[in-house]
């Protein structure tokens, strides 16, 4: 099999300005064969029907997130937070039908080659936050790929499965992560359009099939037009602390 190249992302949330950030970065950065996304296409931000379409635009595989299904009523938005179900209300409201049907298609799991993908975890699809021991072991129990990807916490992380449980470290820029098929991983590639880490940049990944035994995932941040994306939040009338935190990172 010739290597590949894919293009990792995550809980886009509708922000139009850090999606397109990321797909000019990594064009520069050698480019991409296929961007496989991890589901959160839509909620929070203001361009939900440009994110979809510009997604449709490029060759992908992608899964729902728990926004996903909020919007198409696959999960009762009263489960969210104020600001979150506001989002996914409004959100509903302005998107077209054929923009629902392909939301309302997005399947929980995927598997593609050597990787999983799953938004949340595989016990729980949607909903569980892999942020603790438990929680990735469960997922490793369940992995019947060396490799699982998965979005949801917007934390840029790697889980490392080892005899007794599992280590986590946070990504770095500077070391890529070198994948070998007997030492299983988990991997969130942080958020494109609502990083939670304290850094405002949208976080992605890019895997290249040529470096390493599987391949090698490389860590980036990217710098976008926050003054933009915040603009059309406040302009739409979606809640203040949504424009707020893309500014925090938080
Ligand atoms: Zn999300």
């Amino acid at each position: 099999m010739p290597a590949m190249r894919a293009l990792i992302v995550s809980d886009i949330h509708s922000n139009l300005e850090a999606f397109d950030a990321v797909l000019a970065d990594a064009e520069a950065r050698g480019g991409y064969d296929v961007v496989w996304f991890l589901g959160d296409l839509v909620g929070y931000g203001a361009d939900p029907g440009p994110c979809i379409e510009r997604l449709r635009s490029l060759p992908h595989v992608a899964i729902a997130g728990n926004h996903d299904h909020a919007v198409t009523g696959k999960l009762n938005p009263d489960l969210f937070n104020g600001a979150a179900r506001a989002a996914a209300l409004w959100t509903a409201d302005v998107l077209t039908y054929d923009e629902l049907a392909y939301l309302a298609g997005l399947p929980e799991v995927r598997t593609e080659g050597d990787f999983t993908h799953v938004h949340g975890s595989l016990r729980d699809p949607v909903m569980e936050y892999l942020i603790s021991e438990p929680a990735a072991v469960a997922t490793f129990a369940l992995m019947r790929t060396p490799f699982c990807l998965v979005g949801h916490s917007h934390y840029p992380i790697v889980w490392t499965e080892h005899e007794r449980g599992a280590d986590v470290a946070l990504l770095d820029e500077m070391e890529p992560v070198v994948l070998n098929p007997d030492q299983r991983v988990i991997v969130n590639p942080g958020s494109v359009g609502q990083p939670r880490d304290g850094d405002w940049r949208a976080s992605y990944l890019l895997y290249d099939g040529d470096g390493g035994d599987a391949g090698v995932l490389h860590h980036r941040r990217v710098e976008y037009d926050i003054t933009t994306a915040q603009g059309k939040i406040r302009v739409e009338g979606l809640p203040e602390s949504l424009a707020d935190r893309l500014g925090r990172g938080h």
